[in-house]
């Protein structure tokens, strides 16, 4: 399984795209983990097939991890996908993303290819992969998600500070995205990630790879300085990729 990090940025970054990933398992399915603004060109830029992607997951609707659907299925619609799309939402969140559809091709209703919108249940299986999903603590309701499949685990924060449910998913995963806004500590109600809450939770779980994101554009050189001396600790980047299987071994940029 491999994980292209199609962008590390915060939502209004000027430098990085607004955070997202791209999972590609040995069997070539693939998932999109949310869609802000500006993933749709990364994914142009990549040259994704127009029908590689299988399903993409929300991790929550706010803009800069949502708002780039609309963009990305008239794109598919206009080079003529045909495969069916799976969408995974947070039930009460759903009708943001049902408008996103409608404005895709509107005034007209069809695409090329059928959307199905399912709920994030708290595990589910698909294909071979096992899924489970726990919320983070955020403005909005902001679920993270496990995904194991071949005897490894991939953790995915979404945007918020952890909690209990979340560090239980990270537990043991073979590489972890944690979303990090922060170089200074916040406050433990805040809604997003820090530093030095980071720093602590990855030693207290003893993590094989912590990689952090969603950082804010005038933390970076610090967050950056600070990973560089810590063995379990990356910043993420735009472009990095990492090989599930040999998660520590930096890979060449896409
Ligand atoms: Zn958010």
């Amino acid at each position: 399984m491999k994980i292209d990090v199609l962008g590390c940025g915060s939502a209004f970054s000027l430098n990085h795209t607004t955070s997202a990933i791209r999972i590609i398992d040995d069997q070539q399915s693939q998932w999109l983990i949310d869609c802000g603004p500006t993933v749709p060109r990364a994914l142009w830029n990549r040259e994704v097939d127009i029908n590689a992607i299988d399903v993409i997951f929300f991790t929550h609707i706010h803009p800069d991890h949502c708002a780039g659907l609309a963009v990305l299925l008239n794109h598919w619609k206009s080079f003529g996908r045909v495969k069916p799309l799976q969408i995974y939402c947070q039930p009460e969140q759903q009708t943001v993303l049902v408008n996103q559809i409608a404005l895709a091709n509107w005034p007209y209703t069809g695409l090329t290819f059928p959307i199905e919108i399912l709920a994030s249940q708290p595990t589910w299986r698909w294909r071979g992969w096992q899924i489970q999903t726990a919320f983070a603590q955020h403005e909005i309701p902001s679920q993270a998600i496990r995904i194991e499949a071949d005897n490894h685990a991939l953790f995915y924060s979404g945007d918020g500070r952890p909690t209990d449910a979340t560090q239980a998913l990270m537990a043991g995963s073979t590489l972890a995205f944690q979303e990090c806004a922060s170089w200074l500590p916040l406050a433990a109600d805040a809604s997003h990630g820090d530093y030095p809450a980071c720093l602590a939770l990855c030693e207290k779980l003893a993590l094989n790879l912590m990689v952090l994101y969603h950082c804010q554009d005038a933390d970076r050189p610090a967050i950056a300085q600070a990973c560089a001396l810590h063995p379990h600790l990356r910043l993420s980047d735009d472009g990095a990729m990492f090989d599930l299987a040999r998660p520590n071994r930096l890979q060449t940029a896409w």
